[in-house]
């Protein structure tokens, strides 16, 4: 099977020209988007290329599986555009300069409180969780981003962009902070809500009346720089005041730098389409005088015990946890988790939902996805010793058009895994002699298999390797069983679990160091 997939990789690769001019015109990829509400062609700025920004973790604590859920989806959407033939620049940021969760918060930015907490230094904070967060987007088979910058790094830039905004006379100074003012920018005639679709108003009234909102003009004016009080740790010069930028600003800055005034598509999960994302829209807009982003990408929450799954509200799960199935991460005394989860299971899991829709976590719907994800391995494995005929009783490149068509409609991942597990009972009934299939259509259904499985939706078998470690663990096991046996002269019993190993392909062989043993 290999040998077949190795060929028509090498011809797709000699005709790659045609091959991408056919998914261009044959599959059109639509995208909802958030601005308008609606699914829209995907045009992009630059013919064949794509520039994504999605709004990266803030690093102060672990990730947990919700925010790898909006990460995942992001992977994904990364995943498809590249395997359509896209160069694609896709940048997600670290948020590591601390940010208050509101302007009206007065005192320590959430990565200074736990650096207070911890005792330690907030860079060490930062280094901790930045490492963290790769960690899990490597065990859970993440595709690197192509530029990963950091807030901090891009003080500099900041500050630029605040001037730039200050100079149009849309932003002002109190008491060397610095607000961007809502309501002259839409004096202007321009619209502060058009993506969250609140009016001002509403604006106001989810703004809450604490400390820091004595200092702006209007309630629903927002920080673009705040001065930092003798408590804060993470401060910078600026020409305004010791101080740090307003949370939303890092956001413009990188994204216009690394992806230019105009992007294709900027993603972050629901929750930051208000205010972060209004804010962003705003602060780009006033500098450029263009719309920042052609598609705004929202991905929906995970939820746990029927809560968004948040670190603050405690109502959460950390992807570690689920590999290990660590018995200690609980809810109200129970444990959540019966037993481990490989990765490829959870983000089977993950995919099987759309990425707009929510999801509901728990231990059961993980058992049910190890079953459809262990059944669409095993279909998987079942190809490499299908026999070929002369017929096929199956139209392979209608059901391959079909996984085309799931994901060209923003994403539809369950929709496409739907269509695999069409393929997976195509297969099934080939190995029970009831289809047949040629060897064009079957190098064809592999390829696309392969394609949509590992390439798309970033499935790992790692069922197999796990079952090699348990392996590993039982002949541990027996060789230790045996040693015990030895050492109470039980000849028997030992002669036994060496004979009957080596019955099963796998021989002991004793050393000065102990036993050690060979799968053949
Ligand atoms: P944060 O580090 O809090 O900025 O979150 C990082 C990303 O995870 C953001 O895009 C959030 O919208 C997203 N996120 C946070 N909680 C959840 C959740 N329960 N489900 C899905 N995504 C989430
Ligand atoms: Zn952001």
């Amino acid at each position: 099977m290999k040998w077949f997939f190795f060929v028509e990789t090498c011809y797709l690769y000699a005709t790659k020209k045609v091959f991408l001019m056919e998914l261009y015109t044959q599959n059109q990829l639509k995208i909802y988007n958030s601005l308008s509400k609606s699914k829209e062609l995907f045009k992009p700025v630059t013919e064949g290329r794509v520039g994504m920004y999605v709004c990266g973790p803030t690093v102060y604590s672990n990730v947990h599986l919700g925010n790898v859920r909006t990460f995942m989806s992001f992977d994904m959407v990364f995943r498809y555009l590249l395997h359509l033939g896209y160069k694609v620049r896709y940048v997600r940021n670290i948020t590591d300069a601390g940010h208050l969760e509101s302007d009206a918060e007065e005192g320590e930015d959430k990565i200074a409180k736990k650096a207070r907490l911890e005792e330690i230094e907030p860079m060490e904070v930062v280094q901790r969780y930045t490492v963290d967060f790769h960690t899990v987007t490597q065990k859970y088979n993440f595709l690197p981003p192509s530029i990963e910058p950091t807030a901090t790094g891009h003080i500099v830039e900041q500050i630029e962009m605040i001037k730039e905004i200050m100079d149009k006379g849309l932003a002002y100074e109190v008491n060397g902070s610095v607000y961007f003012d809502v309501l002259k920018y839409n004096e202007e005639g321009n619209n502060y809500g058009i993506l969250s679709g609140r009016n001002v108003e509403d604006a106001i009234n989810n703004t809450r009346a604490l400390d820091g909102q004595l200092e702006k003009k209007n309630p629903q004016d927002f920080a673009l720089w705040k001065r930092a009080d003798e408590r804060h740790i993470m401060r910078w010069p600026s020409p305004w005041s010791d101080g740090f930028p307003g949370w939303h600003l890092e956001c413009s800055v990188m994204s216009s730098k690394y992806l230019g005034d105009q992007i294709d598509i900027h993603g972050g999960g629901m929750d930051l389409k208000f205010p972060h994302h209004e804010c962003e829209i705003a602060q780009s807009h006033a500098c450029s005088g263009v719309q920042p982003v052609n598609y705004w990408m929202h991905a929906n929450m995970l939820l746990l015990n029927g809560q968004k799954m948040s670190k603050s509200t405690g109502n959460y799960i950390l992807p570690d946890d689920i590999l290990t199935g660590n018995p200690d991460a609980q809810y109200l005394g129970k444990r959540i988790l019966s037993k481990a989860f490989g990765v490829g299971v959870v983000r089977f899991f993950i995919m099987q939902a759309h990425y707009r829709s929510i999801l509901d976590f728990s231990n059961d719907a993980l058992l049910a996805s190890e079953k459809g994800f262990n059944r669409l391995m095993e279909a998987i494995d079942t190809l490499e010793g299908l026999k070929t005929s002369k017929t096929s009783t199956f139209d392979v490149s209608d059901w391959k058009q079909k996984c085309y068509d799931a994901m060209n409609d923003d994403f539809n991942s369950p929709i496409l895994i739907a269509n695999l597990f069409e393929a997976v009972k195509f297969i099934n009934q080939i190995k029970d002699d009831k289809a047949t299939i040629t060897a064009d259509d079957l190098v064809s259904l592999t390829t696309t298999l392969y394609t949509f499985v590992f390439d798309v939706l970033g499935l790992l078998n790692d069922a197999k390797e796990q079952s090699s470690d348990k392996l590993g663990g039982v002949v541990e096991l027996l060789i230790k069983l045996r040693k015990e046996a030895r050492e109470n002269k039980d000849w028997a019993l030992s002669d036994q679990i060496r004979d009957e190993l080596l019955g099963l392909g796998i021989q002991l062989k004793d050393g000065r160091e102990g036993t050690s043993y060979a799968i053949n």
